[in-house]
């Protein structure tokens, strides 16, 4: 097997949203949850190791994603990516720039890109500075992240914040020229003493053109985006047969842990179309209520009369998130609501929800261990980012769950109701 691409990604949804970017680009991949013990059996092109790695401590992030390099490079990954959000999510410590740092020196590289440019979603890099739709990222809903409020657009300055070596920029002039550009930017770069460059995109043609100028780099680092022009190295095509997954079967349920802007949207929109909700109080979990009984009590009766798609959610205002964060603290708080999901979660499982929508990146990291996979197949999208994906659960007959996991700011307002309609 020539594994073309090996990927590390610092949450679960980032992952998928790679992996769908590089099916909708032809490659064959499979999704791993955390690093895998033994060899990939499938005959693939690109592996993505999802590690749940983005707002723990530095040195932990970065004792996992050497280990998940360990086992990418043991199966022949000749280019490695490493994938975080693409907003940057990140903490002054990293651990964007702490893992970029160490996977350069175990790689031995002397030169990789930083990009989270990811136009189909309206994030752009535009003179080295993040736009979210059409506002900077610092005055996006980004600035009130409950984990990794994001107060600085300038992308540069962020990064060399977490890095020893130094930052540079490759901007939108350079990109506009093509390939051949870039590569001369990026040795009048390497001259400068410079050896993390941000790369300026504004469309993906901007992502086309940078693709061909990264066919030698052997450590890559970016959102999702820039792998829409990698495959095209390879000589591979987009391909119809890509995605295909086994037929939906079982219950349908959303939960949602996530609080930024596009998820407060759908919640609210689900809740408009007259759909069964029910809002997890933080507080009341703080305090050792049985909530996650609770929430399941309520559902039980719901799904057994097949009302469709149910909702359980800890979504809440930023005044909220805000005012739970002071009396338990931002971590701990993150960490208590994760944990009461992923219980939900398995226990819908065990209830026969075969269909599950998951909101938040933590949040469905904290699920998908929960729930005991290791391995994900990549189907059909839903919005741009947002694939469903098959996995086991357990060994039962029958047992196979189709999965989405939502980035937080991912998806269109309907997307809670859309999704389930997307599946054959
Ligand atoms: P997103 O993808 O939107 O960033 P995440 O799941 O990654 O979503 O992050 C949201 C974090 O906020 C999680 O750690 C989650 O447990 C936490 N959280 C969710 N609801 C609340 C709430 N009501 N109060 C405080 N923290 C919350």
């Amino acid at each position: 097997m020539t594994l073309l691409l090996g990927c590390i990604t610092d949450d679960f949804t980032g992952a998928s949203d790679l992996a769908n970017n590089l099916v909708r680009a032809g490659m064959r991949v499979v999704q791993t949850i955390g690093v895998p013990a033994g060899p990939i059996e499938a005959d693939v092109d690109a592996v993505v190791v999802a590690l749940k790695s983005r707002t723990i401590a530095p040195s932990d992030a970065i004792e996992q994603s050497l280990a998940a390099w360990g086992w990418l490079s043991a199966q022949g990954a000749r280019q490695i990516y490493f994938k975080y959000c693409s907003t940057f999510d990140s903490t002054p410590k990293g651990n964007i720039g702490p893992v970029t740092e160490a996977l350069m020196n175990a790689i031995g590289c002397d030169f990789t890109i930083a990009t989270p440019a990811f136009p189909d979603n309206g994030r752009t890099v535009f003179k080295g500075h993040l736009f979210v739709g059409d506002v900077l990222l610092s005055e996006s809903g980004m600035k009130d992240h409950p984990l990794t409020p994001m107060t600085d657009p300038d992308l540069v300055r962020v990064l060399q914040a977490q890095c020893h070596r130094q930052v540079g920029l490759i901007d939108y002039r350079t990109v506009a020229l093509g390939a051949d550009a870039i590569r001369a930017r990026i040795a009048a770069l390497k001259d400068e003493g410079v050896s993390i460059a941000v790369v300026d995109a504004l469309s993906n043609e901007d992502l086309l053109r940078l693709g061909p100028a990264l066919a030698d780099m052997r450590l890559v680092t970016a959102g999702s985006g820039v792998a829409i022009g990698l495959p095209p190295n390879h000589g591979i095509a987009p391909s119809a047969s890509a995605g295909v997954l086994p037929v939906a079967q079982g219950l349908q349920a959303v939960v949602s842990g996530s609080c930024s802007q596009a998820t407060h949207q759908q919640v609210a929109n689900f809740i408009a179309t007259g759909k069964p909700a029910f809002a997890l109080d933080p507080m009341r979990i703080a305090a050792g209520e049985d909530v996650e009984g609770d929430a399941i009590a309520w559902a039980t009766p719901l799904l057994a009369e097949g009302a469709g798609p149910v909702l359980i959610y800890s979504t809440a205002t930023p005044e909220s998130v805000a005012a739970t964060q002071s009396r338990l603290g931002g971590m701990e708080a993150g960490a208590m609501v994760e944990r009461c999901i992923a219980a939900i979660s398995q226990r819908l499982v065990s209830l026969g929800v075969r269909q599950l929508v998951v909101a938040g990146g933590e949040t469905s990291g904290a699920c998908v261990q929960a729930l005991g996979i290791a391995q994900l197949q990549i189907g059909p999208q839903i919005d741009p980012g947002v694939p469903w994906c098959y996995a086991r659960v357990g060994t039962a007959e029958g047992a196979g769950l189709h999965l989405t996991l939502k980035s937080g700011n991912f998806g269109g307002e309907d997307f809670f109701t859309k999704a389930f309609k997307v599946l054959p």
